[in-house]
């Protein structure tokens, strides 16, 4: 039922939740890290007859995409990575589905729900914290192959992919097959890409101990970056040290290569290198979340939304979009610190949002809002259990253990909720003790392939020649290696 007023949704849905159009209404556009460090924000400095907050998101939580790596790799639950926005944020009405578009001029904002017509709510405020989406490339068989990296789904369905791939390779005799099976690519040397491999392939290393038939050169993991180097986010010295540590593990690392093509699983290097692979994981960089073009916002050449040091959207003159507000990867924010714009990345999304919701806090009170200005505290990275690299406080470079451990501690107080935070602490204390958790749900992807199976009608009994008494020969079936690859 397609609906005008946000009101109406909110009446059907909670009683409490009932605000007067007197009361100026912000709408939130998106529930990541901007979206639920602002609402939250201005949810406390302003109550509720001053500001009625409206959450639009097609899913009901925050993900803390820094954990993601951490999350495939097992050593964090995938739903401790996730902060339910209606818990995380309270005196605020969420609304799940997607932003279609933005009409900024008529104040108004379509959304199209999972099910069901699409609906327009009107607001008086913006915040825009839409995020971004993965960069891909038009290369043949990338869009039916791969699978990207930037939501716990995909991370989840990495890691059973992996797992999966272990196992049935265990149970197959054909060489060919089995390295097809246990080649695991990687394309692109950010800290994605990089924390991505690091983490899944310790996670791998872990897993095939389990495995007679298998051992650990079994495994062969590659990483293609188009770039002469990986981590960008960190000096050169580290990027070189990181390189190092992967290349020790035995991972194939091609730099100033590009992915070919990867048509029905056959990787084809521009480097010239060809080989077969079930599992190709993408993540080669983010885009600025392509629904903005849908709207009357002014947008950078990237397709940022532009914005002054206050956090409001600007046009390209730098004159204020009233009632504008936008932060993160989705925003062209200014570097008041190195000059050009802030870099994509969580550090950046949390404490604009915050100071965003100072601003727009103050704005409706007639006071001055306040610039965002953030020196860099550095960059962490995991490079799975007991590894790690970090910079800090631009110089400072740590190693080894103990920057995974500055990795483990910083992102954890940057977990929002204390709940989340308890949780994935008490996950890394039981690991300690009971050991990583290795075991693949593969079948979690169709969870009603068995019961399909079982609902099938059974087929017509043939009738038993009179000369052969039937005979069931359980020692053959439980030989036939393929026969419950799809339970695995
Ligand atoms: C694997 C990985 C590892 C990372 N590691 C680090 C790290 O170590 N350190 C660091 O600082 N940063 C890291 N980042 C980057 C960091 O997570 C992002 O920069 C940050 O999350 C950006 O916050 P955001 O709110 O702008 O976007 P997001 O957190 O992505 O939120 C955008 C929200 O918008 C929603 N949305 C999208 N489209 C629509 C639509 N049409 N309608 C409504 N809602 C929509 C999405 O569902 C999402 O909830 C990492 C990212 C990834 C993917």
């Amino acid at each position: 039922m397609p609906q005008d007023e946000l009101t109406e949704v909110s009446r059907a849905q909670k009683p409490a939740a009932r605000t007067s159009r007197k009361v100026p209404r912000i709408v939130v556009l998106g529930g990541g890290s901007v979206g639920l460090y602002s609402a939250r924000r201005i949810r406390k400095r302003l109550g509720g007859r001053e500001a009625a907050i409206v959450v639009v998101d097609p899913r009901p939580y925050m993900t803390y995409q820094p954990f993601l790596p951490e999350a495939a790799a097992g050593s964090i639950d995938g739903r401790h990575v996730v902060a339910p926005l209606r818990r995380a944020v309270k005196g605020v009405d969420v609304l799940q589905g997607m932003v279609t578009s933005i009409d900024h001029a008529g104040r108004r904002v379509t959304i199209q729900p999972e099910s069901g017509d699409a609906y327009t709510i009107r607001y008086d405020h913006l915040v825009v914290g839409l995020g971004a989406v993965s960069r891909t490339l038009p290369i043949p068989g990338l869009a039916e192959t791969a699978i990207g990296f930037k939501t716990v789904e995909e991370a989840i369905a990495v890691r059973n992919q992996v797992l999966n791939r272990i196992d049935v390779a265990s149970s197959t005799w054909d060489p060919e097959l089995r390295r097809r099976m246990l080649t695991f690519v990687f394309v692109g040397g950010g800290f994605a890409g990089v924390e991505a491999i690091g983490e899944v392939e310790s996670m791998a290393r872990a897993a095939v101990t389990y495995y007679p038939e298998l051992d650990a050169s079994d495994l062969r993991f590659v990483l293609v970056e188009g770039s002469p180097r990986i981590l960008p986010e960190v000096s050169a010295e580290l990027g070189g040290y990181t390189l190092d540590q992967l290349r020790k593990r035995d991972m194939e690392i091609y730099l100033s290569t590009f992915l070919s093509s990867c048509v029905d699983g056959h990787i084809v290097l521009s480097n010239g290198q060809e080989f077969d692979a079930d599992t190709v994981v993408w993540t080669a960089g983010v885009k600025a979340n392509p629904v903005l073009k849908e709207s009357d916002l002014p947008l950078d050449a990237l397709g940022r939304v532009t914005t002054n040091a206050f956090l409001q959207v600007v046009d390209a003159e730098g004159v204020v979009v009233p009632d504008a507000w936008a932060a993160g990867d989705c925003a062209a924010v200014p570097d008041l610190v190195t000059g050009g714009t802030c870099p994509p990345n969580a550090q950046h999304a949390i404490r604009q949002a915050n100071r965003l919701g100072e601003n727009l806090a103050k704005s409706l009170r007639s006071a001055e809002p306040t610039e965002y200005k953030h020196k860099n505290v550095g960059a962490v990275a995991s490079l799975g259990m007991y590894m790690g690299v970090a910079q800090m406080f631009g110089r400072l470079k740590v190693r080894g253990w103990f920057a995974w451990v500055l990795h483990r501690t910083y992102h954890v107080m940057a977990m929002p909720t204390w709940n989340r935070k308890i949780r994935i602490m008490a996950g890394w204390t039981g690991a300690l003790f009971l050991r990583r958790e290795v075991i693949s749900l593969g079948s979690i992807h169709d969870p009603r392939a068995s019961f399909r199976a079982a609902s099938q009608p059974a087929p017509a009994k043939a009738e038993p020649a009179k000369a052969e008494p039937a005979k069931a020969e359980p020692a053959d079936a439980a030989a036939e290696p393929a026969a419950n690859d799809d339970e695995s």
